[in-house]
């Protein structure tokens, strides 16, 4: 359950972000004509949370990770829950056997490869 939440988290993390980023830029354009140091204040308030967007990011994706493991090493997957989980020696890879989807060996999820850009660079 909570990996399941941390995965949909992680996915709507970096959108949310931008929302927020792009709510905060709206709201310092109209301060620029009704109250200028709020436009101000919320640009060096932007640039210093920054740091801390990508530390809870980070953060969040290590945990997602570990707990990943932690299913793996159950033999369930952390995408669907359900298994076996297949493992791929040669790359250091693990494969859902239901689902499909490959992890590396430290949790992380592989992304498919874009099979438009193969088909495009292909013609
Ligand atoms: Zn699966």
């Amino acid at each position: 359950m909570v990996l399941r939440l941390l995965r949909v988290v992680n996915r709507a993390y970096a959108f949310v972000a931008f929302g927020l980023y792009m709510l905060a830029f709206g709201v310092a354009f109209l301060c620029v004509f009704t109250f200028p140091l709020g436009a101000l204040a919320l640009v060096i308030l932007g640039v210093l949370s920054l740091a801390f967007v990508a530390l809870g990011r980070d953060a969040l994706q290590a945990i997602e990770r570990w707990l990943s493991r932690r299913s793996m090493q159950q033999g369930r997957c952390p995408a669907c829950r359900m298994g076996p989980m297949i493992s791929d020696v040669m790359h250091g890879a693990w494969r859902c056997g239901g689902c499909l989807v490959c992890f590396e060996s430290d949790g992380s999820e592989l992304r498919p490869p874009d099979t438009d850009a193969i088909e495009m660079t292909a013609v």
